[in-house]
């Protein structure tokens, strides 16, 4: 399966254009896997209807700038707008490890890597109380909450930049499977094996020789975005 379409800001939302929690249309049946996540959605007979198309997948993609745990996982993420909105680890038990360092060292959670949710939904907050207002308090901005242990959730170890390059390129750079990555030839160089050897780190491209892999890794850059093409593969095999 093929990554899906990271030119395309319907399949790749940011914070602010995933569906609200609170006001998601009863004709949008809400992804599968929160299906309390529309505590106010009544329960109109459409949104349970076997003719209701599929709904299909979209991602929210962000990069993790702080780690703002206090009582809960929280995370402060930056989205593809570069607006920034919290993460929180809705059910996970206080840790007694400072910050959850361990619970997110599992899963390879550190700034600067990239989380994808798929079919993420927006939990806005209660509006500003009377006094709130008076106050001239700022309007609140809500979060992504996860349930459980949150195991939807994907991390691609690298930067956003790096993670929508590869994205953006995949087609196009993964289509050709009977070349070099590096020099462009068809066939391995030398040996009576025709069959191209594959880069071990992320069996993603491709290599006619040994020379080439080692100028792909350097001049080529691919040491930079090896592991975030592994993950590409692990997600979308
Ligand atoms: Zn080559
Ligand atoms: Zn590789």
């Amino acid at each position: 399966m093929a990554p899906p379409d990271f030119t395309s800001n319907k399949t790749f939302r940011t914070f602010r254009t995933l569906p609200s929690s609170t006001s998601l249309p009863p004709s949008t049946s809400p992804p599968s896997t929160s299906s309390s996540a529309s505590p106010l959605s009544t329960s109109s007979a459409s949104s349970s209807s076997p003719h209701a198309s599929p709904e299909e997948t979209y991602y929210l993609l962000a990069q993790i700038k702080e780690n703002m745990s206090i009582t809960k996982p929280t995370l402060i993420l930056e989205d593809l707008s570069s607006s920034t909105f919290a993460l929180v680890w809705e059910d996970s038990p206080p840790s007694s490890s400072p910050n959850f360092n361990e619970f997110f060292k599992a899963r390879n959670i550190k700034k600067g890597n990239c989380i994808l949710i798929p079919n993420a939904v927006r939990s806005d907050p209660p509006p500003l109380t009377e006094q709130e207002i008076q106050e001239g308090k700022p309007p609140k901005q809500g979060c992504v909450k996860l349930k459980g242990n949150g195991d939807e959730l994907k991390v691609f170890p690298g930067t956003l930049e790096k993670v929508v390059g590869v994205g953006q390129h995949w087609a196009e750079d993964m289509a050709d499977t009977s070349r070099c990555w590096e020099c462009g030839a068809t066939e391995r160089k030398g040996g009576d094996d025709k069959k191209l050897m594959n880069c071990t780190g992320c069996g993603g491209v491709r290599y006619c020789s040994k020379e080439c892999q080692v100028k792909g890794w350097t001049e080529g850059g691919h040491k930079t975005v090896c592991k975030v093409i592994k993950a590409f593969r692990d997600i979308w095999p």
